[in-house]
């Protein structure tokens, strides 16, 4: 069948409930479908129920269940124009743009979102193997800091700040990049103590990287003994060569961009699922020579869908279930 290219076509493609389900099912279960209760394939498909009744332990299953998807009732002719769209906007897609695009409430759509921004959570896996740099590659390691209200602070002062457990109201993100690669990792973390950020550095680099970072006193000791390591400093107004963390700056301004732009108001607690977000596109815009196209940003979302749950009362701390956020009638 042909691949829809534009969202226009994505939401004819995906208007029919077998196609959403034909889709979701080849890249959940490549293999075929697997029961998700006992992990056998011989299975028949109920037409009308569409659900595949597994003959082993008698026991069906949807597609939807096991994933973001389990207990929603929007149905998958909106999810997949969902995904479509937020796999595919640089900038995100703001609740209140789903809810007046989709016909679901506002409330429907960030908790869709939510889910979706799960989904496109990489799970990077453990180990050297999953590591990102290497003796060929530069990787440059930055941080940021979102919200707050000491903007006009110089960010020497910020760092200092933070080290020294300033509640400044401010997140940190801390950013990952390998330049060769062109692959970031990014995530909250909880302070620039020295400790924090290169603890990150070794679970997420391979040994013998070179790796850049700016003056931030939390870089300077203990780094050497795994990875040369330079040093940038960003209040200098000429970049040294190619030592810099232009890269990863690069990578703020996009999801500052978004952040200010489309979601406005973000809550500290839920800001590591839009860097989750904004790494996913950055990290698949493909190469110069071969750009990823949107149906294969889309399509890769939907095969990393499964064992990722999300309900409302995780997502908020309140005790109102995902089942009850009902799409509006119109
Ligand atoms: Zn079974």
């Amino acid at each position: 069948m042909e691949q829809p290219k534009t969202l226009q076509s994505a939401i004819k493609h995906y208007s029919d409930e077998q196609v959403c389900i034909d889709a979701v099912a080849s890249m959940r279960w490549p293999g075929g479908p697997t029961c998700p209760a006992c992990g056998h394939k011989e299975h028949y498909y109920l037409k009308t129920q569409k659900r595949w009744k597994c003959r082993v332990c008698r026991k069906q299953f949807s597609v939807k269940v096991g994933s973001i998807f389990e207990d929603s009732p929007i149905p998958l002719q909106k999810w997949l124009p969902a995904i479509w769209l937020l796999t595919n906007c640089k900038n995100g897609v703001s609740s209140w743009e789903i809810h007046r695009a989709l016909g679901v409430t506002q409330k429907t759509a960030w908790f869709m979102l939510h889910r979706i921004r799960l989904g496109m959570k990489e799970n990077y896996g453990h180990g050297p193997m999953h590591k990102i740099g290497g003796p060929e590659s530069e990787v440059e390691v930055d941080e940021t800091f979102i919200g707050g209200h000491k903007k006009n602070m110089h960010r020497d002062k910020q760092v200092r700040y933070e080290a020294q457990g300033g509640a400044s109201g401010k997140t940190i993100v801390q950013g990952i990049l390998d330049r060769t690669a062109r692959q970031v990792r990014a995530k909250v973390v909880p302070n620039v103590k020295r400790e924090t950020l290169q603890t990150e550095i070794l679970r997420q680099v391979k040994y013998g990287t070179q790796v850049y970072t700016d003056e931030a006193v939390a870089y300077e000791h203990g780094m050497q003994w795994r990875f040369v390591h330079d040093m940038v400093n960003k209040t200098e107004t000429y970049v040294r060569g190619r030592v810099h963390v232009n890269g990863v700056e690069n990578f703020w301004s996009l999801l500052k961009r978004g952040l200010k732009g489309t979601y406005v108001a973000v809550e500290p607690y839920h800001l590591d699922r839009y860097v989750d977000e904004q790494v996913y596109r950055f990290n698949n815009r493909g190469s110069r020579e071969k750009p990823m196209d949107d149906y294969a940003r889309f399509e890769k979302v939907l095969g990393q869908l499964a064992h990722k749950r999300l309900t409302y009362a995780e997502l908020t701390g309140k005790t109102e279930e995902a089942r009850t956020t009902t799409p509006q009638p119109f």
